[in-house]
């Protein structure tokens, strides 16, 4: 995972006064309906970040680019489930525990040998867990079902029951078998499953590359005194945690005050990045200049402002092959637009076969109004009770406070023509 860098390049926003917006806003645009929004920004994504080899212990979290087939056998012989006697099930079919059946133990295999002894009837081997069967046997008799009172021979006071402790060759994959395919994340099974076919690298994304602005003359970085006025940034910090948890290379390139020629030099200095994330200044505001500016330093709009609740003055663009965000101030504003549009857009670029968070349904604890006009989505918790899950949306629903965000492990979404949720009602559910 990338380190964050404090002295990433960050301006000194006390130096610097702020100016007011040249042009008026555009407030009566209409806005955009969510899936029109975010079907655009996923449109806007014309490739896949380019791919690296990695050895496999370094693919952890990685996006596969490649489907991975086993070559060979999974196991690659017979071998042995327990500790006991590799024997002929025949030789053992009377054996209980009054009339247990006596066999010559004629070999001792122990796991990663091969025993040259070809089984004959009468006969038994001592055998280890994962030691191969010898040529002849056909079945394992366990430790605890056998006593070796004499030397040279093994009492078997069991026959072979349902289970037969071998595991055949081929019997976990057989060669040729897909164990996964392109667009897969690779999880800890994924890596060991990977070992067992032999395979000791794969083809996975790089991380797409992430520059992250903050835009405010109020904020100050954690570590100095406040002055009046002032509050410490957050959403450096909070889009560089989601950015690098989605898979991507982040680098915070700076904070500047509400000012156009600062922001214009910031950005006119970084533009080989996949995505560029702007916080701020995004709205109506008359120090809300980061859309003017954005126009002014050569990124086209594909959109702005889409009809949701949190992040409604979202805006979208792109310069050259940069894809640009201009994100809301308000943290929990720019947190719900990162699940909503950015990472749905992240997961493209990296090659991924789904996109954005998982979504699933769940039942409502408690009853809310609202006011029709957007679709909301609601900071909740998912608690499980009985065979479903209920969601209880969070008191606190305002994009100012930032709190409850640490608790919620759900997004509850609120059709834009609802005027009330109830208790009871289905809805639809976006796991953070
Ligand atoms: P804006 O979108 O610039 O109008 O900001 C909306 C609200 O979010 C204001 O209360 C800002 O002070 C706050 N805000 C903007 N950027 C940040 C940030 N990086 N960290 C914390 N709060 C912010
Ligand atoms: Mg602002």
């Amino acid at each position: 995972m990338p380190t964050f860098s404090l002295d990433d390049g960050f301006h000194d926003a006390s130096r610097t006064v702020p100016g007011k917006r040249m042009t008026p806003p555009e407030v009566d645009r209409p806005l955009l309906a969510y899936e029109t929004a975010l079907g655009i920004c996923l449109s806007a994504v014309d490739r896949c970040v380019p791919e690296e080899t990695v050895d496999i212990a370094k693919s952890l979290g990685r996006v596969l680019r490649q489907d991975v087939t086993s070559g060979i056998a999974v196991p690659p012989f017979d071998k042995s489930a327990m500790d006991g006697y590799a024997v002929k099930q025949d030789d053992v079919k009377s054996a209980s525990e009054k009339k247990p059946v006596v066999l010559k133990v004629v070999d001792e295999i122990p796991a990663g040998t091969v025993s040259d002894v070809v089984l004959r009837s009468g006969e038994a081997a001592r055998i280890m867990t994962g030691a191969p069967l010898p040529v002849g046997a056909d079945a394992v008799i366990r430790l605890e079902k056998t006593e070796s009172a004499q030397a040279g021979l093994v009492q078997v006071y069991g026959k072979v029951d349902e289970n037969n402790y071998v595991i055949y060759k081929g019997q976990d994959l057989l060669p040729g078998t897909r164990v996964a395919s392109a667009g897969t994340i690779v999880e800890p099974a994924l890596m060991g499953i990977m070992a067992n076919c032999g395979v000791c690298d794969v083809k996975v994304s790089c991380p797409p590359s992430v520059g992250i602005i903050s835009t405010g003359s109020e904020l100050v970085p954690p570590g100095t005194r406040l002055q009046g006025g002032q509050i410490y940034d957050v959403n450096s910090y909070l889009l560089y945690g989601l950015c690098a948890m989605a898979g991507c290379d982040v680098s915070i390139l700076g904070r500047v005050v509400d000012k156009s020629c600062d922001l214009l030099s910031l950005l006119n200095s970084h533009s080989d990045v996949d995505l560029l994330l702007l916080s701020g200044g995004m709205s109506v505001g008359d120090y809300d200049i980061v859309h003017e500016t954005l126009k002014r330093a050569g990124v086209e709009e594909i959109f702005w402002r889409v009809r949701i609740k949190p992040g409604k003055p979202l805006f979208f663009g792109r310069r050259g092959s940069a894809l640009v965000f201009g994100l809301p101030g308000n943290p929990v504003s720019s947190a719900t637009n990162f699940y909503l549009f950015v990472l749905p857009v992240i997961d493209k670029l990296l090659g991924k076969s789904s996109w954005g968070l998982e979504t699933g349904y769940a039942v409502l604890g408690n009853s809310m109004l609202f006011r029709p006009g957007r679709r909301k989505f609601l900071r909740a918790k998912l608690r499980r009770d009985g065979a479903s899950h209920v969601a209880w949306v969070l008191n606190e629903q305002r994009s100012g406070v930032l709190s409850p965000m640490v608790d919620a492990d759900i997004l509850v979404e609120v059709p834009e023509d609802a005027r009330m949720v109830k208790d009871g009602d289905v809805v639809k559910v976006y796991y953070l």
